[in-house]
Formats: structure tokens, C-alpha cells, sequence
């Protein structure tokens, strides 16, 4: 029995125009929650809010936020409390993932992924609690990843640090709030088929596909899923913590230790 009233909800969910953060939005809307995406043009925010209005009957609207703009993201923690009249959850998931082997990387190229990664979270995060006190309670939601905080990837190590660097936020950001009954916790998706994950190509897919014990990649559902739970009243004793959603792709310890799926 879920005590949860979730049509009493207001969701933030950055870098909701696609990927894991559309699949997070349309599970919200599906449940009655007020929804706000968030993408870095308006256009295309308001586009994929109509759109995810139509497949689930909620009440989402969208809003262009870079979060390379600390006003922009001061304003979008205002507008979420204005359009819903309370804000409860915010799902920090855009991020970027440029490939940049080391030797050729430019302190552009870290500034970039740390920015939007690293910087953004720390920011949305900073400018919704305020917003959650007043509503009395609060769920902050990040999108890390298991590249950085568990595994590392050649071409990725600006981005494993981002990804590894919110955890190190997460910790104590999960302190400071807590006496407000407001909760900071992670999920960390393994290796999942969205429009983001579509660069480097299909031979890269089902490379990386025969590498997960559970035999292939996720499904932005698969993520989606962890986080209304981490968003629940269920979940208020849970702060600080990481839910790794990876089909079990971090487990084996060796080639040995791994029983490949059968292959049709
Ligand atoms: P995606 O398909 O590339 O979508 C990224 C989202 O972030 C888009 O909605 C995009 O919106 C937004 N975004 C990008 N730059 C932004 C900026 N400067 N300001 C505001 N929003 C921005 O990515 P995804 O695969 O769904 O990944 C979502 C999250 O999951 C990321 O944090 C990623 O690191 C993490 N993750 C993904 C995987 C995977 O295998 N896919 C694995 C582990 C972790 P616009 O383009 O509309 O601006």
C-alpha cells in the first residue's frame, strides 16, 4: 500500500525533453503528479510537454533552462513553485557525455561537462530546497551514473569525474536539508539506449549489450522506475544513498565470473 498522494505533487525533472528524464517525466504524469521538464530551449521543452501531455493525460508543462545559467536556474525553482503552488521533488538528471580521450582534451571540454554535470546539479539543488521547506518536505533525485563512481571508460574521464563528483555532493547535501525532512539520494544507471547513448554508434550497442549479465541494455524505463520510489513518502528514511540500476553490468568480477545470456 503506497501512502503517497502523488496528484498533490509538484516534480521538477531537468533535462526531461528526452532520454531517461522523458521517460522519469511521462512515469510522474502517468501518476497524476504536476510535472515541470526542463530542456535547454523553450520551444522544445514546451514541444515535449504537449507531446507527453497527450501520452498520459497529466498536467506537465516545460521550460528552457540552461543550467550553464545560475539565474536560469534560480528562475526555474520559482516557476515550478508558481505553476504548481508548492515544489516537493526535484529529478536532477540533464547531463552531457562528450567522448574526449585525455591527451586531447581542453580545459574547455572539463569546463563544459562539470558545468552542466557537476555545477548545474549542485545549483538546481541549491536553489529548490528553499521552495521544499516551505512545502514541508522535499526528494532531491540525481541521475549519476555508474561510470565514475564504480567503473571508469577510456574517452570519459571528464565525465566519470562529474558523475563521481555529484556522490561527493550528494553526501553532504543530504546533511544539511535533513532536519527539514528533505532527502538527496542517486541513481545510477548502467548503460541505457537513449538518444544520448546513440553516437557512438550500434556496433558500440551490442558490444556493451553482451557485457550485462541481464543480457541487454536498459530502457529509460528501467531507470524511470527507481525514482518515483526514491521520491515517495516510503522512502523518507533514505537519504544519502546510491540505487544502481545497471542489469547487473558491474557485478562480475572477471570474464570467468560472467555466464553470458544465451544468444537466439
Ligand atoms: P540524453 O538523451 O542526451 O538527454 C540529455 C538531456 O539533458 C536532454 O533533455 C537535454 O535537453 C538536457 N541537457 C543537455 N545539456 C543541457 C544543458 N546545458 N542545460 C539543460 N539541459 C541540458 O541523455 P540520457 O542518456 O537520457 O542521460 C540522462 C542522464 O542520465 C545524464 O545525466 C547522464 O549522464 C545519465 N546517464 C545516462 C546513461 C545512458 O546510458 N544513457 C548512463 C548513465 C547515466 P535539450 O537537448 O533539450 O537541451
Amino acid at each position: 500500500m503506497t501512502t503517497t498522494h502523488w496528484q498533490d505533487r509538484s516534480v521538477i525533472v531537468t533535462g526531461g525533453t528526452r532520454g531517461i528524464g522523458r521517460g522519469i517525466a511521462e512515469l510522474f504524469a502517468r501518476r497524476g503528479t504536476s510535472v515541470l521538464l526542463t530542456g535547454r530551449t523553450q520551444s522544445v521543452a514546451t514541444e515535449v510537454a504537449r507531446q507527453v501531455v497527450g501520452a498520459t493525460g497529466g498536467r506537465v508543462s516545460g521550460m528552457g533552462v540552461d543550467l550553464r545559467d545560475p539565474q536560469a536556474i534560480e528562475d526555474m525553482a520559482a516557476e515550478a513553485e508558481e505553476r504548481h503552488g508548492h515544489l516537493d521533488v526535484l529529478c536532477s538528471n540533464a547531463g552531457i557525455f562528450p567522448e574526449k580521450p585525455l591527451g586531447e582534451m581542453t580545459a574547455a571540454d572539463v569546463d563544459e561537462v562539470l558545468a552542466v554535470n557537476l555545477r548545474g546539479t549542485i545549483l538546481a539543488a541549491r536553489a529548490c530546497v528553499p521552495a521544499m521547506r516551505r512545502a514541508g518536505r522535499g526528494r532531491i533525485v540525481l541521475t549519476s551514473s555508474i561510470t565514475g563512481p564504480t567503473t571508469g571508460y577510456t574517452g570519459w574521464s571528464h565525465y566519470g569525474a562529474s558523475k563521481a563528483g555529484q556522490l561527493g555532493f550528494l553526501r553532504g547535501a543530504a546533511l544539511e536539508p535533513a532536519p527539514h525532512a528533505i532527502t538527496v539520494n542517486a541513481v545510477l544507471p548502467g548503460n541505457v539506449r537513449t538518444e544520448g547513448l546513440a553516437e557512438p554508434g550500434e556496433p558500440y550497442l551490442r558490444r556493451t549489450a553482451a557485457s550485462i549479465p541481464l543480457g541487454r541494455l536498459g530502457e529509460t524505463a528501467d531507470i524511470a522506475h527507481a525514482v518515483p520510489f526514491l521520491a515517495s513518502d516510503e522512502a523518507a528514511f533514505i537519504t544519502g544513498q546510491t540505487l544502481t540500476v545497471d542489469g547487473g553490468q558491474t557485478l562480475p568480477e572477471s570474464l570467468d565470473a560472467f555466464t553470458p545470456a544465451p544468444t537466439s
